[in-house]
Order: C-alpha cells, then structure tokens, then sequence
C-alpha cells in the first residue's frame, strides 16, 4: 500500500514525500481509511509507531476539503499530555500542511500566553495543546470550541495519568456534540477503557500491536547491580561502548539530576529532563540531545513520555519503573521506524519484584548478566520481595519497607474516577452510521 492509495490529496503527499516516508507505517494503514470516512476511533499505539501522521494527515484532509468560514474557527483539536509533545505534534502538522491552505499553532503552559493568545485571535484551523492551558485561555475568551469537527486525544493513557480527565471533561463540554472523536493510546485500562466509552462514539478499534506489548526490534537486557554502584556502571557502559545517544531513566527528578551532574563529572555531556526544569530548559535539553550536542539525556517518566527521538539505539532504565506499563512506555522510545534498539534496566536486588511484574506483561523472561566488579551484595530487597512477592505490584505495600529508600517505595499515580463526560457525540456524520465495535 502506498500512501496515494490512502485517498490522500496531493497536496499532503507532496509533503510526505518530502519527509522522506516511502510507504504508510501499519497504524497509518489501518487508521487513515477510518478517519477519512468520519468514524470515530480507539487506537492502540505507541509513540514511535508513526501515529502522530495517522491522525494529522487524514484531519489535514477533512479540514482541507470543507469549507470554512473567513474567520477561521478552531475545527480540530489535539490535546496531548506533556508540552514536549504538543511541540513536536505541532511540528508535524505544520510540515505536513505545508502545501494546504491550513492554520495551525500550538499552546501550552510554562511560556508567556500573550503571543499565544494573538496566535489564536487571527484564526486557527487546528490548534495542538495541553489541557491545562488551552482551558485557561477558554475561560480568558481567548479560544472557542464551539466549531469543532475533529478531537484527537493523543496518548490518552498518560492524560488520565497526570490528571487531566476533569480538564478533557471540561473542555468537551464546550465543544458540539456531533463531531469525530480519535482517541490514541499505548495501554489500555480500565479506566481508559472508561473514558473511551464516555467520549467515543461506535469507535472502531485499530490496534497495530498486542495490548501492551513492547515495539519489535527492541532487545532487553538485565544488569543485576549493587544499588551504589549503579552510576559508576553507566558511565562504563556508556564509554566502553562508546555510545553517542543514551536516553536514561531515573523514577524521581533529584534522581535524574543527581546522575546527570555525575556523568557531566566523568567528561559525558548529558542533560536532564523532568517536571522541576523549565520550560525553555526541558527545550534546550532536548534538541541539544537530538542533534548530539549532548550524549545522554537523563529523564523522568513523565517527561520523557511521547518525545520523538528518532532512531534512539539504546535506552537505559537506571531504575526500573514501579508501574510496569512505564517500562513500555519508555521503551518505546528505541527500536523504533524498524531500527534494533536496546533497552538496558540496572536492577538491584530491591527491584526484583519490578522486573517479574515487567516480565508478566511482556510475557517474557529478560536474560540477566551479572559483571565482575558490580555484583548485587545489598540484601535489603530479596526479604522484601520475598515477603512481599504476592502483593499487588505498583500498589502500597503494607508492612516495612526493609530499608528501602522512599523513592524506591511502590507507588501508582491517582486515577480519577467517575467524571462522566459531558459530550457524548454522535461523529460527523459524513458517512452515515459508523460500523459497530463499541468497547
Ligand atoms: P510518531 O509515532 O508519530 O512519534 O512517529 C515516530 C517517527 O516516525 C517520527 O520521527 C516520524 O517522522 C516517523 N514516521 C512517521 N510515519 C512514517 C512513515 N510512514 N515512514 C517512515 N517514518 C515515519
């Protein structure tokens, strides 16, 4: 399938082609055809899966297609969960719409709103955004919803993650009933199936991988490690091997700058990211790691969450995560547009637990090395785990924690419950009534 097979106008395949893309990735086939005919969808992807082209090239289409009014209402609306991600959605909207008649521009927290709210006054088409803001500037008059045609809740597993149902809530409240819904997703829990139902209409589902599965290509390794001598193993790792491009993984942002200053001492440029950095740091940080000024980029979860670095050979988990969907997450972040990555976890003795819950989700044993000079002598963990080995993972636990450290402590972020959302829809209605695959 090639992408002009895909119904696309010219217009957008002279932009693809331009991106170098040769032949639709698997969620653009399969997504792109729904999406063109109005239906709603639920799609299981991850970032790296070229889902950011699934959805923007076939709403490029829609909005392309019909008419607008001079003044150029919003008629499509992206909200994503992080600002690194509205950025770089942006980014690719305002590539590929480079040959269409299409307004597009991006808001989010941190930077100064007045230019973003004379971006919105002379008239969007499609407007990229985090939740947070784009209400703030609702409520400041500065934004209408009431014309929108299209919403795209871009990894919607992380918006209910950090919160944001009660601002999507409220957002599609102010929005008109009939309109498309997408909603895009790596994993997919209860709570996710729970809002799905509340804002989709008769979705049709689009899955390019098994429930959470991890990307191909992608090689696990385990290093069981002393947790002291974690850092100076990284710094091993990463000069023995000579690797030019790490993104490494901390659970807590003093984690992440604590690592970052030690191998700025050891002579490896790196740069951390995480919520506490500004906004125009977390920017910095990040294309200086795209364009190699920097080897390593240290990242939380949260922050590292949908970021497009392209071809990434080897992600290092420097802890491993307490919710085992962030491992996939994370990962997601190598192997990716076909390449092999590696995805290498430093796991001491405390983390075992992390590592069998991880493996049951993957449905995969991961081989463990241990290196002469790094073996595991702390013993608080294997009591722990072994007196703990049935509790419910990511969940607290009861009883001592043997000395683990507070960070180390199982810990799952708050789920929101029972908002019921206030638009349910019924699509565009461009093409009569949708086929039926309800969740
Ligand atoms: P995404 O999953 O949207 O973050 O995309 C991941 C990476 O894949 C980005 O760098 C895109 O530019 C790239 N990409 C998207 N679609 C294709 C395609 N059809 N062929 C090759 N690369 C693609």
């Amino acid at each position: 399938m090639t992408f002009k097979d895909l119904g696309l106008s010219a217009a957008i395949l002279k932009a693809v082609e331009e991106k170098g893309y040769t032949k639709p990735s698997p969620i653009q086939e399969k997504a792109i055809p729904h999406i063109l005919e109005g239906k709603d969808i639920l799609a299981s992807a991850q970032t790296g899966t070229g889902k950011t082209a699934g959805f923007t090239l076939p709403v490029l289409q829609y909005l392309s297609d019909t008419k607008h009014p001079k003044y150029r209402p919003l008629r499509a609306l992206v909200l994503t969960p992080t600002r690194e991600l509205a950025a770089q959605v942006h980014d690719n909207v305002r590539e590929y719409s480079k040959y269409v008649d299409i307004r597009s521009t991006v808001i989010f927290g941190g930077v100064n709103a007045k230019p973003q709210i004379a971006t919105l006054r002379t008239g969007v088409d499609i407007l990229v955004a985090t939740p947070g803001r784009l209400l703030d500037l609702h409520d400041r008059k500065a934004v209408s919803f009431k014309r929108v045609d299209i919403l795209i809740l871009d990894e919607a597993d992380r918006m209910l993650d950090m919160g944001f149902v009660r601002d999507i809530n409220k957002i599609i409240s102010f929005m008109p009933e009939k309109r498309q819904n997408l909603m895009f997703s790596a994993t997919f829990s209860k709570d996710i199936k729970k809002l799905a139902a509340g804002i989709l209409r008769n979705p049709v589902a689009v899955e390019t991988a098994p429930q959470n599965s991890t990307a191909k290509k992608v090689t696990h390794k385990v290093y069981k490690i002393d947790k002291s001598k974690k850092t100076e193993f990284t710094i091993k790792l990463v000069k023995d091997n000579n690797w030019n491009q790490v993104l490494i993984f901390t659970r807590t942002k003093h984690g992440a700058n604590k690592l970052t200053k030690k191998l700025i001492s050891a002579g490896i440029t790196a740069a951390a990211i995480h919520g506490n950095k500004s906004q125009g740091a977390r920017t910095k940080a990040l294309k200086n790691f795209k364009d190699n000024t920097i080897k390593i980029l240290v990242a939380t979860d949260i922050a590292a969450r949908g970021l497009d670095i392209p071809l990434l050979p080897h992600v290092i988990n420097f802890e491993l995560p307490n919710v085992p969907e962030d491992y996939v997450h994370r990962i997601g972040r190598t192997g990716r547009a076909g390449a092999v990555g590696e995805a290498i976890s430093l796991v001491c003795s405390e983390e075992s637990e992390y590592q069998s819950e991880i493996e049951k989700i993957l449905k995969e044993k991961i081989a463990s090395t241990i290196v002469e000079g790094f073996e595991p002598t702390d013993t608080a963990g294997p009591k722990r785990a072994a007196s703990q080995s049935k509790g419910s993972f990511g969940k607290k636990k009861k009883g001592g924690n043997s000395g683990s450290s507070n960070q180390n402590k199982p810990k799952r972020k708050p789920h929101f419950k029972g908002n019921k959302p206030a638009g349910a829809t019924s699509g565009r209605g461009r093409t009569g009534a949708p086929k039926k695959k309800r969740f």
